[in-house]
């Protein structure tokens, strides 16, 4: 897997302006066993690089962009990030090898209980996981260092802007839902300005609820 994720970043890097995704992400992925993400059923293909279906309509992202919008984040390890979208749990795994707290919220309440057994099976203490609409963020602990949105969003929502700290990365899929999205990476700098940058043409499942 970790071979077919190097090819695919040598293959796209005209797009993403990266030859090669630094060692301590692909580190992290080297250390999450995927295979506990996806349902039993997909046990065998676990380890390739595609996405897989975990019920309620939804997937496990494929693991080239899992590693890309990680490696977009730029985390150090003393950071707090945000997901929204947790899913299987499996990205937020991967975050929490690399920062000091992960924050995740995922809509479908079946997926948030999953993820959380999960959590708690293999041991992760630094992520905290709730049931609910990601789109006001989570202020109680807000600001973040790094916020990763892993469904597929219309615009850039307005509460998530507010909870990224100044020097801050947020990358989210933003665009029509159903078609193609653009991996979008928005940065905030310490003065607050906000810089946007399209990565590369995606395609996630739908963001639920957006705006209400
Ligand atoms: N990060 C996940 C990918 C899951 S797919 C993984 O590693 O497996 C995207 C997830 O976003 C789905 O589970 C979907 O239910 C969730 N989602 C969609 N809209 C949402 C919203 N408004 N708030 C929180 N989660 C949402």
């Amino acid at each position: 897997m970790l071979d077919a994720i190097e090819h695919e970043v040598k293959f796209t890097q005209q797009m993403t302006g990266r030859s090669a995704l630094d060692p301590r992400v692909m580190l992290a992925i080297a250390r999450t066993p995927r295979d506990k993400f996806v349902p039993e059923s997909f046990i065998d293909s676990a380890f390739n690089n595609a996405p897989l279906p975990i019920g309620h309509g939804q997937t496990i992202s494929q693991p080239y962009i899992v590693a890309l919008m990680t490696d977009l984040l730029e985390l150090k390890k003393d950071n707090t990030v945000l997901e929204i979208g947790t899913g299987s749990g499996y990205q937020a795994a991967i975050l929490a090898l690399l920062c000091r707290k992960v924050y995740t919220i995922e809509y479908v309440t079946e997926l948030a209980d999953m993820a959380k057994a999960h959590f708690e099976e293999l041991g992760y203490r630094n992520i905290e996981s709730m049931a609910g609409n990601g789109y006001d963020g989570w202020p109680e602990y807000a600001p973040f260092d790094g916020i990763i949105v892993t469904a597929a969003a219309t615009h850039i929502p307005e509460a998530l802007i507010e909870q990224l700290k100044p020097g801050g990365r947020m990358v989210i899929p933003v665009g029509q839902q159903n078609r193609y999205q653009e991996l979008t990476l928005l940065e905030k700098d310490e003065d607050g300005q906000l810089k946007i940058t399209s990565i590369l043409d995606v395609a996630f499942v739908p963001f639920q609820a957006e705006g209400r």
